[in-house]
């Protein structure tokens, strides 16, 4: 296993939307390893491949919880609590030293194929369902910063643009 860069802020890749799985080679294998072990290392309860570089629909998840670890591959969200919404506080990865309340449906019902193959439907709620909900944007581009508030939104736009300014100054 080999622990990978993690993309952060404004890197073009993370809003790419990412291209379907067309066969689970050794190499995407080797990809959902290598996203665990720097997944883990960064602390992180879920990663998608977008984040390291690899703009495929794969999105890994940990939650601690039994039935909490998924390899996600192809994932689709296929129906969603729309009418039980929850707030929560979410971080990222990809972008370190923020953090904002979303509000997301509460349940989620995820299909998706595993590293074995198998097409795999789970019904998720609480922190897995937030975790899924917020991997799943990722392989359309979209962070959790766009799902903030219309009023928080600008300003967690120009925080994030002043974090990446000074990464690189
Ligand atoms: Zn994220």
């Amino acid at each position: 296993m080999a622990k990978k860069r993690i993309h952060i802020y404004n890197d073009p890749v993370l809003r790419r939307k990412a291209r379907r799985v067309n066969q689970i080679s050794g190499t995407v294998r080797k990809l959902i390893e290598d996203m665990f072990e720097t997944m883990y290392a960064g602390g992180g309860i879920g990663l998608a491949a977008p984040q390291v570089g690899v703009s495929k629909r794969v999105f890994i998840v940990d939650t601690k919880e039994v039935g909490g670890k998924l390899a996600c591959i192809n994932p689709r969200i296929i129906s969603m609590s729309r009418n039980d919404l929850c707030p929560y506080n979410e971080g990222c990865l990809s972008l370190p030293n923020m953090e904002a309340e979303v509000i997301r449906p509460r349940r989620v019902t995820l299909e998706y194929t595993t590293p074995e193959g198998t097409a795999t439907r789970v019904e998720a709620d609480g922190l897995l369902a937030r975790v899924i909900q917020h991997e799943h944007d990722h392989l359309d581009g979209i962070l959790f910063v766009d799902r903030a508030s219309s009023e928080k939104r600008p300003e967690l736009l120009e925080e994030m643009n002043e974090l990446e300014a000074a990464v690189h100054a």
